[in-house]
């Protein structure tokens, strides 16, 4: 590497959504909630992958762990803790922000919040909605997540999809309310339209170089660094498939599970990694 590119070289936050295969949104009309305890659990083993590699790769990232996913592992939550990376919260039971009162949702990111920090013995920051949900119709989710003592949100993605997305939401750290800062998911600015840079079934559906691009593209365009996120279950091709997905869903949901591992060594090795909570934290003062 020469000179001018290492003065570029900015580090990215990696994070991922500790979550399981029959938590995802997208299936959740498919799954009764009550059938999770009787499920087969893959979480914890595509975690410990993800540890390895990071491990190997140097890099560190941030874990937004669901807090079901918490109290029924307690030893992953201290690993991630042990081996230097940052614990967030995930909310307790994946339910959008935006299905739940304002009370529910307090219940949820306060219980995560406890179980999280009592498991990890360090304070918790950052919280991440299910499904990017919180935009134009619950703002007041800004207020809760202060009230319970969150300093960062990562709930925003600035773009048009037809599950979340907030387009014209900006698309760099901003503050909501004094004292809570929201990190939008990277998205690159091409044409005077917002595309997905940050992760997510793009990363997996799209070549690799399209990723690559765009994230070079915001380090290098913007001068910011980029936040990246992925979910355990998108290196586990051996998972169970849920039988009557929609063509769209199964689409979404299950092609090139046996390329993102692959994929995500190379991104690691292609860019700096750390932590939200260190590469954001000048917007956290
Ligand atoms: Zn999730």
């Amino acid at each position: 590497m020469n000179a001018p590119q290492r003065r570029l070289a900015l580090t990215n936050a990696l994070t991922v959504d500790v979550e399981d295969y029959f938590q995802v949104s997208a299936l959740a009309p498919l799954i009764e909630r009550t059938s999770w305890d009787q499920r087969e659990c893959r979480v914890e083993r595509n975690v410990e992958r993800l540890l390895d590699m990071f491990g190997r790769q140097n890099a560190r990232a941030t874990f937004f762990t669901l807090g079901w996913v918490a109290e029924r592992y307690p030893q992953l939550v201290r690993r991630i803790v042990a081996a230097g990376h940052e614990l967030a919260s995930h909310g307790y039971g994946h339910l959008r922000a935006s299905d739940q009162s304002r009370e529910e949702f307090l219940q949820d990111v306060r219980r995560a919040k406890g179980l999280l920090e009592d498991l990890g013995g360090q304070r918790v920051l950052g919280y991440r909605a299910p499904s990017f949900s919180i935009g134009y119709g619950n703002p007041w989710a800004f207020d809760v997540l202060l009230e319970s003592g969150y300093r960062y949100s990562s709930s925003v993605y600035p773009v048009q999809h037809d599950h979340y997305g907030m387009p014209d939401a900006p698309r760099f750290p901003y503050q909501p309310r004094p004292g809570l800062t929201e990190i939008p998911v990277t998205t690159a600015r091409v044409f005077g339209r917002n595309l997905p840079a940050g992760g997510g079934g793009y990363f997996r559906l799209a070549p690799y170089g399209l990723s690559r691009w765009a994230i070079r593209r915001v380090n290098r365009v913007d001068q910011r660094p980029a936040i990246f996120y992925f979910h355990p279950w998108e290196i586990d091709p051996g998972q169970p498939r849920v039988p009557g997905t929609s063509l769209k869903t199964r689409f979404r949901h299950y092609v090139n599970l046996d390329k993102t591992e692959p994929r995500l060594a190379q991104l690691l090795r292609d860019f700096h990694w750390g932590r939200v909570d260190e590469v954001f934290a000048p917007h956290l003062a």
